[in-house]
């Protein structure tokens, strides 16, 4: 019989990627997988073939070789063990222990706690300002009695009678070995006789902790604290493992920010655009005092620098911008509009131009349709 090629195998393109080969061999090994296929000749067969062609086309030099020579330019069929064939943990990786593999072997020493994560909301003001807040975390503190190790005061961990204190037990599977997380230990590779009575064998203790956080001035939604050794606690006296609380602040009626700087539209009379005025516009802080010149037209933006945000690591603030918008007045009273008519009266007649660039153009924009449509 002839040997088959290895992407048809693998059933992936001649071009495909890296990444395309391992997530198609991981899927086939999972489909012909011996644990799955118990006693089938021919699923076994597929596997080997699988892993056999993995081996190669992984590996960007045999792939070179292969793509330019076929199965003699990496060594036929003759001496491929595919218990040898390192690929298999990267492969099974994260699957835990379905299949046996285990993830790789758990160390028996000393283990840093994980890391937790805390999710915080905070307004808008304490964002500018910077706040100290107290938080509840749940997390898992090494037990004091017995130090983290989980044996009754006196009394001390043994190592694992079945698996003599490795942790792994190996095993043949149909070709090849494979090694399991010892059932008994745990993998730890050690044994408690007589368990720790506050922690009952655990080594940590499941407690509710204040703890209270300081939040810089300026800081922004999705960035995050470092607390560091307050995450779980570890075990066998391993250190503990960081908490990292992520910031989200809760957006403000009045300001949006745009990094350091800060954007606020403030309604105004249209006479206080046209004759100008002085008008106080709130801050992150204090009120803010903004200075209209005479005839602002609607939709002008005023920078008042250094009036945003702090910046999270202290260097300075951001800038304040203030949009005015003009806002006509909803009634009039008879002597208003007396006024206006007055002033309207006065005022030279607009003519209506298609826009800023054609200033200079005086034919209007209906001299403009008629060069169009004339
Ligand atoms: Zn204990
Ligand atoms: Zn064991």
């Amino acid at each position: 019989m002839s040997k088959r090629d290895y992407y048809e195998i693998l059933e992936v393109s001649r071009t495909a990627t890296d990444q395309e080969i391992k997530s198609s061999y991981r899927k086939l090994a999972l489909k012909f997988h011996p644990d799955r296929n118990q006693g089938d000749k021919s699923a076994e067969d597929k596997f080997k073939e699988a892993a056999e062609a993995y081996a190669i086309l992984s590996d960007g030099d045999k792939r070179a070789r292969y793509d330019r020579f076929g199965h003699a330019g990496v060594g036929g069929a003759q001496g491929f063990d595919p218990s040898q064939f390192t690929g298999f943990e990267d492969i099974f990786s994260g699957l835990g222990d379905i299949f046996g593999f285990g993830g790789g072997a758990r160390r028996s020493g000393p283990q840093r706690g994980a890391d937790l994560r805390y999710d915080l909301e905070i307004k808008f003001e304490q964002s500018a300002t910077g706040v100290e807040t107290s938080v509840q975390i749940p997390r898992h503190e090494t037990c004091d009695t017995c130090k983290g190790n989980g044996a009754a005061p006196g009394t001390s961990p043994t190592t694992c009678p079945q698996c003599r204190g490795s942790g792994q037990l190996r095993y043949q599977q149909g070709f090849f070995t494979v090694a399991r997380t010892c059932g008994q230990c745990r993998g730890v590779g050690k044994v408690i006789s007589k368990p720790c009575q506050t922690c009952r064998g655990n080594g940590t203790i499941e407690q509710m902790r204040k703890l209270t956080v300081k939040i810089p001035a300026g800081i922004a939604t999705g960035q995050r604290l470092r607390l560091v050794g307050e995450g779980e606690g570890g075990t066998l006296g391993g250190p503990a493992g960081d908490l990292y609380v992520v910031i989200f602040v809760r957006e403000h009626e009045f300001f949006q920010r745009d990094g350091n700087d800060l954007h606020c539209t403030v309604p105004l009379a249209f006479t206080t655009l046209a004759l100008g005025g002085e008008v106080k516009v709130p801050g992150i802080d204090a009120e803010q005092t903004v200075k209209i010149p005479e005839s602002t037209q609607t939709g002008t933006t005023f920078r008042l620098r250094g009036k945003g945000m702090p910046d999270v690591s202290g260097r300075g603030h951001g800038d304040l911008l203030v949009t005015v918008q003009a806002v006509t007045p909803k009634k009039l009273n008879k002597e208003q509009k007396k006024l206006l008519e007055q002033l309207a009266a006065t005022l030279p007649e607009q003519k209506i131009k298609p826009s800023a660039r054609d200033e200079d153009d005086d034919r209007g924009i209906f001299g403009k349709v008629k060069d169009i449509f004339g």
